[in-house]
């Protein structure tokens, strides 16, 4: 069997590789996290021994002892960034490092191991290189990348499990919404909060999306798309959505200026967020960072102050939000259509992840 290494991963891939023919029907209409590339990369970590070289092999299922800990007490964490085809052929991924940090805070919060930025993004470079052909081309399309770590001592006391699984694996990401962007409706959740001040907001971990569920069931039954979280303590400041950052846009004296929720320990810190608010400056927009209540979202739409509303993240990029439902009323974003700001950040991110304009923030890493 073919081994090659690499520094940190050694690389045995699949005998028998899928066809092309098969391959390119199960990339025809891939949606989003259904289809899988061929292979995937595992690193153990033991607290004696610490993390082991890695291993990229066939995509599969994992063998998990009954009592891992992750199973019982939730010690999940996980990453999501994207690798895009580029004009000469080339695939490179959008800010690897951004997510290597974010992990490594997530971990840190969920007292698990740090893992080496250079392990998960040679693990990334690895799985991109052997699954190059999974990496589909038009624009707007992407490799989705999905690196997690699990706690797998097999014991059921309650204290930080002393073995650990780092997973990483590959799926192929469609144009979010076919037929163009379509603005979505959302549910300003009240019976339920995201998180709490000392809790996991800000991390990554597998328990916050658990908890948001109901939520985002009742959200559904209220005919919206997704989930807007208000802060846990007054209830009133609007903090983020289900799985993406929340941007408002106003007209201040005829300049646009988009506005996020600042950072407060409980909204998850989203590289996109990070990345729209350095865009929107040098596109001639303004761009802060504050508080923002739901009643200021109705005023300031009501007296013509804000002009649109759009959530961002990795998986959908930018979408704009057209209705608002809460317990207490309805209410429509520029006319429930999408908005130039939006459209315009969206067009240059999608822009500068495909190679079409100059990478000027150093935000793209070549892979192969
Ligand atoms: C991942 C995530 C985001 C978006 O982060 P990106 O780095 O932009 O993909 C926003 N909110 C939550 C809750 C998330 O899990």
């Amino acid at each position: 069997m073919a081994l090659s290494v690499l520094s940190h991963i050694d690389v045995r891939p699949a005998e028998h590789r899928v066809s092309e023919v098969e391959r390119k029907a199960r990339m025809a209409n891939p949606g989003f996290g259904k289809v899988f590339s061929e292979h995937m990369v595992t690193v153990r970590y033991s607290e004696e021994s610490g993390w082991e070289r890695g291993l990229l092999q066939p995509y599969g299922p994992l063998m998990l002892d009954p009592a891992s800990s992750v199973l019982h007490y939730g010690q999940a964490i996980f990453e999501g960034f994207k690798a895009y085809s580029q004009p000469d052929g080339g695939v490179k991924t959008f800010r690897p490092l951004a997510n290597a940090q974010r992990f490594n805070h997530s971990a840190e919060r969920l007292a698990m191991p740090q893992l080496p930025e250079e392990i998960f993004v040679e693990a990334a470079d690895a799985l991109i290189r052997e699954d190059k052909t999974w990496v589909p081309t038009a624009i707007g399309e992407s490799l989705y990348l999905r690196p997690l770590m699990i706690a797998t001592d097999a014991a059921l006391g309650v204290r930080p499990s002393r073995e650990y699984l780092f997973v990483l694996f590959a799926s192929p990401a469609g144009a979010y919404f076919s037929g163009g962007v379509k603005p979505v409706t959302v549910w300003i959740s009240e019976d339920y909060v995201r998180a709490a001040p000392g809790g996991t907001g800000f991390a990554k971990c597998a328990g916050n999306y658990a908890a948001s569920l109901v939520a985002q069931k009742q959200a559904k039954s209220e005919g919206c798309d997704q989930v807007v979280w208000l802060d846990a303590v007054h209830r009133t400041n609007i903090e983020e959505m289900g799985g993406m950052n929340i941007f408002f846009v106003y007209n201040e004296g005829g300049r646009s200026v988009v506005v996020t929720p600042e950072l407060t320990g409980t909204l998850l810190p989203g590289i996109t967020r990070r990345s729209i608010l350095e865009l929107a400056s040098e596109l001639g927009f303004g761009a802060e960072e504050r508080k923002i209540t739901v009643n200021e979202w109705d005023a300031a739409l009501k007296e013509g102050r804000m002009t649109e509303a759009f959530a961002c993240g990795t998986a959908a990029v930018i979408t704009p939000i057209g209705r608002v439902k809460s317990k207490q009323g309805d209410w429509i974003v520029n006319g429930g259509g999408t908005g130039p700001v939006a459209a315009k950040l969206r067009e240059t991110l999608l822009a500068i992840q495909h190679g079409l304009m100059p990478d000027t923030h150093g935000w793209m890493h070549e892979v192969c």
